[in-house]
């Protein structure tokens, strides 16, 4: 018996197989929940079909989520295959790889704006457009998030700043949402090489002097974002929301790097 059976799930932010989404997708199908997919543009087809018909999906829709069209739209193809769900699942993010190199301080006004829209707006847009297809008795809403919101991670710059803008708008929305059951929670996760990882300029050396610093001295996978995931979306998470849950192999604990970091 699984912690998600009888759930269904919509996931948002699977690319390809080594998306932290897919990691999501996987836990949460191992655990019982039947699932749906969306993706961003129509060259990610192809690549997301196949995987979602691995873990027995059928509902794999096309959204952009800087357009409010495809995201009714996507909300309302969601309705008519499954009625209602219990679980969103938030896995995007999206900055010009401009700004995620050099200053921070030389951070466009489009490209902060674009960072937000996507990475940001995009949890109020798909948190709203699920309310009316969540039961009764509540959903769980899950996002990700990284450890450059709270301290400057060289690079990271604008993404930086949407992640702590990312999470101040989990904690409003999981406030609004409690009363009606609705529990909203982010995972901030270790560095993971990712399609939005290789944007990141020197993520090879993060993630070398990252699994040095963490007191499990050792990176994280999307099977670990997975296992997370799945209980924040499982009802022995019920308890739960407004948190941010750190899978860093213990990072974010640590005041000073270590000698074994070099
Ligand atoms: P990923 O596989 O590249 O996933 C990012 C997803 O966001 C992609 O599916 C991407 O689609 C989608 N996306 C971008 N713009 C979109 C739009 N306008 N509409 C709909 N979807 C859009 O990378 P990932 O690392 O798994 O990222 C997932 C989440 O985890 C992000 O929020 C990221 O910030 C967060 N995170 C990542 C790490 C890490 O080290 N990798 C660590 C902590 C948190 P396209 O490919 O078509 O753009």
């Amino acid at each position: 018996m699984g912690s998600l059976d009888g759930k269904t799930a919509l996931v948002f932010g699977v690319a390809n197989d080594h998306s932290i989404s897919w990691g999501i997708a996987q836990a949460l199908a191992r655990e019982g929940a039947k699932l749906g997919f969306s993706y961003a543009g129509p060259n990610l087809e192809k690549r997301v079909r196949p995987l979602a018909e691995s873990l027995g999906a059928t509902f794999v829709e096309q959204c952009d989520v800087g357009s409010d069209a495809e995201v009714a739209q996507v909300f309302a193809r969601a309705k008519e295959a499954f009625g209602t769900f219990d679980i969103l699942v938030h896995g995007i993010a999206f900055a010009s790889r401009e700004d995620l190199a050099g200053r921070f301080v030389d951070t466009s006004r489009e490209g902060f704006l674009l960072a937000h829209n996507i990475s940001v707006y995009s949890l109020v847009a798909l948190t709203r457009a699920a309310l009316p297809l969540f039961p009764a008795g509540g959903g769980a809403v899950l996002t990700l998030t990284y450890y450059g919101a709270e301290k400057v991670v060289p690079k990271y710059n604008v993404m930086g700043v949407a992640k702590a803008s990312l999470e101040a708008t989990m904690r409003y929305l999981a406030s609004d949402l409690g009363p009606q059951g609705v529990r909203v929670n982010a995972v901030s996760a270790g560095p993971i090489r990712t399609l939005a990882a290789s944007g990141i300029s020197g993520f090879r050396d993060y993630q070398r002097s990252f699994a040095g610093a963490a007191p499990l001295r050792r990176n994280v996978t999307i099977e670990d974002v997975g296992n997370a995931a799945a209980f924040l979306c499982s009802d022995a998470a019920r308890a739960i929301t407004g948190e941010v849950v750190y899978v860093d192999s213990g990072y974010n604990i640590m005041g000073m790097q270590t000698a074994e970091e070099s």
